[in-house]
């Protein structure tokens, strides 16, 4: 080995996990490293994900309010696609948060270095790239090297037509039809994506029902709208066979409630969820624990096994989300900097970019129904909304689940357009142990969608004056 570094506090992986850690361990004055095996820095989130996945889905709602507005009067001809231009736009977006990030580095002095990290002990790691080894002393390391796409077996191994999610959002072409495996957060969100930009999207599903995870009823003005702009959606289905046709497309088996369907398809996205990065990481060279699942076990601190080695975001532990990484990123840099933090969120939130947008916190009503969890709730259909009516959007409503002994807010569901954003306040009010009245006598802005949240801890107190319930006894 060539070269060896010194470091307080090494990072692996550039995400918004990893450099929130490196960049919050460096203000409070320590020397840090942070590696990525990718020459960009932002990690999945920023290059393959999180990011250019929104910047897409902002164009497919563009293009799908625009045809909406037909309804009302205004018509525009049908959208004319430039892929090549869709392709700069997004890859813009995302080089200029990665600049961005670099930028940043510099100002705190934080040194980053490219090449792919594996551990040689529990205190140092070796680093390869293009230009030789490096060998890295480290006192403290923080784990952030993230997650990859699971695949499903039997698949031709490498064919082109067959893509992960960060194929997909490369955009090589728009295919005439593209199944997607899996109905997950994933499959939903590039499936629209697709569906916007032409191509005739079909789904299948391994479970009866689209986003496991989420409230049936939050899901159904979303399954609603995909039933008419997919060609279908397989629930409870699995493919079974998948062989490649002289055309370069795919001829698809398709196991949907016990009959078998071929298929033939241009392209297919598998996104049936993913794995933690732990395999290249050669952790048998120290005294990390994974789980089962191949996770790196931690304590709330963000410690392995290992007293100075942090894991953080995908690679330790689902949900894998970049705001739930960034999160604990911030707890293990200031612990590993000798600062007393733990990861004590009371809610992580869970949202859906599609159209509508479906989006969660805390205690769901199946989560509370499957484990005999006491709770009361208030609703509020979008219907009754005015800012919703001028947004074609009545479809949506806000959610608000209750203890019924404290009447602090457990839990809360939307779906409609800004449910990711809309969802925050309901974060807040968790974190805060607010209760009914808390949340329903905040003036909230007036038109809005924001007002759907007091809104439903009125439905709840039954002091909603904006529909007509029948008064509650004793209120
Ligand atoms: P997911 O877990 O959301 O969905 C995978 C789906 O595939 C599930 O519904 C599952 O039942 C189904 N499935 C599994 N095996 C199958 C099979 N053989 N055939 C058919 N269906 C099958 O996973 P994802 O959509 O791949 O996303 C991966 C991770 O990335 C998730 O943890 C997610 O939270 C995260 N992510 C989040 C966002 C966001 O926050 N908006 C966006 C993208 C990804």
């Amino acid at each position: 080995m060539s070269k060896t570094k010194k470091v307080d506090i090494v990072v692996v992986g550039s995400g918004p996990g990893g450099y929130a850690a490196a960049f919050r361990a460096a203000d409070l004055g320590r020397k840090v490293l942070m590696i990525d095996k990718d020459e960009q820095l932002g990690g999945v989130c920023l290059n393959r994900g999180c990011i250019p996945s929104k910047a897409l889905l902002h164009i497919s709602k563009v293009i799908a309010e625009a045809s909406n507005l037909s309804s009302v009067g205004v018509s525009f001809s049908e959208p004319k696609i430039e892929i090549e231009t869709v392709r700069e736009y997004k890859n813009k977006i995302v080089s200029k948060l990665s600049g961005g990030i670099s930028q940043l580095a510099k100002a705190r002095g934080v040194e980053t270095l490219h090449g792919e990290a594996s551990f040689l002990s529990n205190t140092e790691l070796s680093v390869k790239s293009d230009t030789g080894q490096t060998a890295i002393s480290f006192k403290k390391c923080i784990i952030a090297a993230g997650s990859s796409s699971s695949m499903i077996p039997g698949l031709p191994a490498g064919h082109p037509s067959i893509l992960t999610s960060r194929t997909a959002l490369e955009l090589e072409d728009i295919p005439k039809t593209l199944l997607v495996v899996g109905g997950g957060v994933i499959g939903l969100e590039l499936g629209q994506v697709y569906a916007s930009l032409g191509s005739e999207v079909s789904v299948v599903e391994f479970l009866p029902a689209l986003v496991p995870g989420a409230d049936e009823d939050i899901v159904k003005p979303l399954k609603r709208k995909l039933s008419k702009q997919f060609k279908s959606i397989m629930l409870s289905s699995r493919v079974v066979n998948v062989v490649p046709n002289e055309e370069g497309g795919l001829v698809v088996v398709v196991d949907s409630g016990g009959e078998n369907k071929q298929l033939t398809f241009d392209k297919i996205l598998v996104s049936v969820g993913r794995r933690p990065n732990t395999s290249q990481l050669n952790l048998e060279s120290t005294d990390i624990k994974t789980n089962e699942n191949k996770f790196i076990i931690v304590d709330e601190y963000q410690r392995t096994s290992v007293e100075n080695i942090f894991a953080i975001g995908d690679i330790a532990g689902n949900p894998m989300l970049a705001h739930k990484a960034t999160h604990e990123g911030k707890v293990a840099a200031e612990v590993a900097s000798g600062h007393p933090a733990a990861m004590d969120a009371r809610a992580i939130p869970s949202v859906v970019y599609t159209h509508p947008e479906i989006a969660w916190v805390g205690l769901t009503e199946s989560e509370a129904k499957s484990n005999n969890i006491p709770y009361e709730k208030g609703e509020f259909p979008w219907a009754a909304s005015g800012k919703a009516m001028i947004l074609d959007a009545q479809q949506g409503k806000t959610k608000v689940l209750f203890d019924p002994e404290t009447k602090q807010v457990l839990g809360a569901a939307i779906v409609g357009p800004s449910a990711g954003d809309l969802i925050s306040e309901a974060c807040l009010a968790i974190e805060m142990g607010s209760d009914a009245d808390d949340v329903s006598l905040t003036i909230h802005p007036h038109p809005t969608l924001g007002e759907t949240f007091a809104a439903a801890a009125e439905m709840y107190t039954g002091t909603i004056t904006d529909l007509y319930i029948p008064p509650k006894r004793g209120k």
